[in-house]
């Protein structure tokens, strides 16, 4: 035997997506993408992208799960949690004491949540005073234009939807930065000092209303809020409001192989999972999509991972069928679909490249998050390692490995600990992004595509 011969038996030979998809699947992606795209362009925030999803839901012959509804093969159900959260169900041919096959995403991204008590005034502009949400780099928010983006639930009871900076006839929101001329003092400073939690305060107007008193210019901002919402000052106390990067997902690059969008982590996983179970007949097992809120803050509180929300209606289903729930989660799967970081050679030295994911090179399978000794890390078994390559290679998914970085540089989190957590062998694979958590995330459309395919796969698994 040749050496040419023993390496193409013997080794690992990636190649990039590009050579190994055929005109057929090209198209297919084109046509996907689009689809994602308009799903960014409406879903901006967890309750956006959970009120979207109910609705294609009930589009597709979904419906609202209640205790006790009687459940065949095929049915299609629903659940939302506190409006920030969805959980979607196609009942299998088996009985859920033989698991479901469960694929977990985060709908909640990293931006700037208005404070309480929120609008000022300081020399004669108007503010929004802001608490970043998730890990940012500061640095980046200050000069991007920004939408306002959320609800408000007033003194009477009535919700006020809002959506500023959106449209094209809308202003946009800013955060502002220091002149270059002026900046001797912030350049020597380290990125992460360069502008302060405290600085990411929001431009809302400069106009003063005509009149007497302080404060003149804060005032036409309320009015302004009163006569388009109705909202006095108060209501901000019972409010949701958010700012996020305006603009719409942009394909990048003069090939134009790439989508650039706000959010990508983690909506490009949230829709990766919605659309195969949208569509899907009777699987053999029950099939389950989760898109969970608070996963960048660590899955806490009512609608993130760790709460008992899923275990509600997941013993809600397993109810209707006599299980135990501790049976069907012992044997469910669950792939927690979340992004990685794909290789950046303007950042080599960060990542080792040899077990770092990479743009087209699909979807990307990390045994395990964590940084430092794998710390706080759900490491996942060969078993499930197999299971899930197996599965991919079966249904001609482009996959590839994915590690978060070198050994001692960083790392990050999902919602896979608290899968496992629950009994629930799970294993990490989604979306290679470039930028993560910055205003502008982007990603391979054949990437996307193929984590759409791998969602597909688990399901059917
Ligand atoms: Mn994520
Ligand atoms: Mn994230």
């Amino acid at each position: 035997m040749t050496t040419d011969e023993l390496r193409s038996q013997l080794l690992a030979a990636p190649k990039n997506g590009y050579t190994r998809i055929n005109e057929t699947q090209r198209a297919e992606m084109e046509a996907y993408c689009k689809r994602y795209a308009a799903f960014m362009d409406a879903c901006k925030t967890e309750r956006e992208a959970t009120a979207w999803t109910a609705k294609a839901a009930e589009a597709h012959g979904f419906k609202p799960f209640a205790a006790g509804m009687t459940l065949n093969p095929g049915d299609k159900v629903y659940y939302v949690n506190r409006k920030k959260s969805i959980i979607l169900a196609v009942m299998g041919e088996k009985s859920l004491a033989e698991g479901a096959n469960i694929c977990a995403a985060h709908v909640d991204s990293p931006r700037m949540d208005l404070k309480p008590n929120p609008l000022y005034e300081d020399s004669e502009i108007a503010y929004f005073k802001t608490h970043y949400y998730g890990g940012i780099k500061k640095y980046q928010w200050p000069t991007v234009p920004l939408a306002l983006h959320g609800v408000v639930y007033r003194k009477d009871g009535s919700v006020i939807t809002v959506t500023i900076g959106e449209d094209d006839t809308d202003p946009v929101l800013v955060v502002s930065d220091l002149l270059i001329h002026l900046s001797a003092d912030q350049m020597k400073k380290p990125l992460a000092e360069g502008i302060a939690g405290e600085q990411l305060n929001v431009i809302l107007g400069t106009e003063p209303i005509e009149g007497e008193g302080s404060d003149l210019v804060k005032l036409n901002v309320m009015k302004l809020l009163n006569e388009k919402y109705g909202l006095i000052e108060e209501d901000f106390l019972s409010a949701e409001l958010t700012i996020v990067p305006a603009g719409k997902c942009r394909e990048v690059g003069l090939d134009r192989s790439l989508l650039g969008a706000y959010g990508h982590d983690d909506r490009v996983c949230a829709y990766a999972e919605i659309e195969p179970l949208l569509n899907m007949g009777i699987p053999t097992h029950t099939a389950v999509c989760i898109l969970a809120d608070k996963e960048e803050i660590g899955s806490v509180g009512i609608s993130g991972m760790q709460s008992q929300a899923f275990e509600h209606f997941m013993g809600g289903l397993c109810a209707i069928q006599g299980v135990e729930l501790r049976d069907c989660f012992a044997n469910s799967f669950c792939l927690s679909a979340d992004v990685s970081n794909a290789f950046d050679p303007n950042f080599a030295e960060t990542c080792d490249k040899r077990n770092n994911s990479q743009l087209n090179y699909g979807v990307s399978i990390c045994k395990y998050t964590g940084s430092r000794g794998k710390g706080g890390a759900s490491d996942a078994s060969a078993e499930a390692m197999g299971h899930v390559r197996s599965t991919l290679d079966k249904a001609g998914v482009i996959w590839q490995i994915a590690t978060l970085g070198k050994v001692d540089q960083g790392g990050g989190g999902t919602v896979a600990a608290y899968m496992a957590n629950r009994n629930i062998v799970t294993v990490d694979a989604g979306v290679p992004v470039l930028c993560m958590h910055a205003p502008w995330e982007l990603v391979s459309k054949l990437d996307c595509y193929m984590t759409m395919k791998a969602c597909e796969a688990i399901y059917l698994a």
